[in-house]
């Protein structure tokens, strides 16, 4: 696209010292912190855009965006999407659709706290990502146990490092039954634009919540999508939102898309790669050229069907091989196939894990036959974990 783009992370680069102007170290510990950085290194290199990657770097990025009077979200409105609990006030003060819940403070007895939840509920963190720590319960015992589980993930370093962890509370929600989809869009001037509807063909019931296949277009009727629309947008406006990627759950229940996670940023993982717009641009792309100042409007995603699986992690230790990928790369249909755990390492599965194996993607003429291609290249693989 012609653009010079300054990749800023957490972690210095290792070339910073040869390329100053190309890359940026953050404290991203402290969203404040964080943007006072960017100013900072602003004020010798002008940016024309900030483009977050995850929930974090949308504060972030509104923050510092709105200092130096680029398009940005509201920092509010990035705070709210990124923390759980902030999100269902929010929206169910607005009268969105999305589940009742109640906090339960880091000091609360569980056992106590198990007696008056009605069940199905899920347990979860309110800062956390990729189903982590999310964890449903049938019964006062299943509560107890979800509690002890998610209170030893908050303590771990890594994750009090990045929230605040062991003084954090739990959000305890009503389990929302029905099919999930994801709703990839783009906000412009507040108005939401649907880039993909994504059905989830896998049942999602718990206890944890491990994400596998994503296919679009949607299978759904057409009532069902604009639902889905619907709600989206208006969780959107209820949070402030107005520029820039979204990234939406939602389940069908009782005739209503229910809202259950609206995020300001783009899809995760590899997955966006399932996605082309007009003559072959990328999801990046699209989302690049809006925060420049250009119209994405037209951005219309290709016709053809299209999905992603993420591999799932069978169980916990250490990944020695994923065999089988020629075999899985020579299913009709597949389109890609990437490994990215990394052999000889261990890999945790939900619901302390947060990362996946990998990622197949495939594309075909109908929905159904790039669900049939995932599944098979899936089959094909022989994953040995120690
Ligand atoms: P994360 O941001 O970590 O992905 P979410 O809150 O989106 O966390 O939860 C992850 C998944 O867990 C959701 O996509 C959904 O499948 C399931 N889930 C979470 N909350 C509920 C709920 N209240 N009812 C039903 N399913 C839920």
């Amino acid at each position: 696209m012609g653009v010079d783009a300054v990749v800023a992370s957490d972690r210095r680069q290792a070339l910073e010292g040869l390329q100053p102007e190309r890359t940026l170290t953050l404290d991203l510990v402290s969203p404040e912190r964080a943007a006072r950085q960017i100013l900072r290194f602003a004020l010798d290199h002008p940016l024309a855009a900030i483009v977050p990657s995850d929930d974090l770097t949308a504060e972030v990025a509104a923050i510092a965006a709105r200092r130096l009077r680029l398009p940005h979200n509201p920092p509010e409105a990035a705070r709210t999407a990124r923390r759980k609990d902030l999100l269902r006030r929010t929206l169910r003060a607005a009268g969105v659709p999305t589940p009742r819940y109640r906090l339960l403070p880091p000091a609360a007895d569980p056992q106590a706290a198990a007696q008056d939840q009605a069940y199905p509920c899920v347990l979860k963190p309110t800062f956390l990502a990729a189903s982590r720590g999310v964890i449903r319960a049938d019964d006062a015992a299943g509560f107890a146990a979800a509690v002890r589980r998610i209170r030893a993930i908050l303590a771990l370093p890594e994750v009090m490092e990045r929230g605040g962890g062991a003084e954090e509370p739990i959000l305890v929600e009503e389990f929302i039954p029905g099919a999930e989809v994801a709703l990839e869009g783009l906000l412009r001037e507040g108005r939401l634009q649907t880039l993909a509807i994504f059905d989830k063909p896998d049942p999602l019931d718990g206890p944890f919540f491990e994400e596998t296949i994503y296919v679009t277009p949607s299978r759904h009727p057409v009532e069902a999508q604009q639902a889905i629309e619907a709600t989206a947008a208006a969780a959107a406006r209820a949070i402030g939102l107005t520029e820039g990627p979204v990234h939406a759950e939602l389940r069908l229940h009782a005739g209503e898309a229910w809202l259950i996670e609206l995020a300001a940023r783009s899809i995760g993982g590899l997955c966006s790669r399932a996605l082309r717009f007009g003559t072959g641009m990328t999801l990046e792309e699209v989302i690049l050229m809006h925060a420049l100042g250009g119209d994405a409007g037209a951005a219309v995603r290709t016709r053809d069907a299209s999905g992603v699986m993420m591999i799932p992690i069978p169980s916990g230790g250490i990944l020695r091989a994923v065999g089988g990928q020629q075999e899985a790369r020579a299913v009709p249909g597949v389109v890609d196939l990437a490994v990215s755990a990394t052999l000889g390492r261990p890999i945790v599965p939900l619901p302390e894990g947060s990362s996946y194996l990998g990622f197949i993607f495939a594309r075909a003429g109908s929905p159904a036959e790039v669900e049939a291609a995932l599944r098979e290249a899936h089959r094909r693989l022989r994953i040995v974990i120690d």
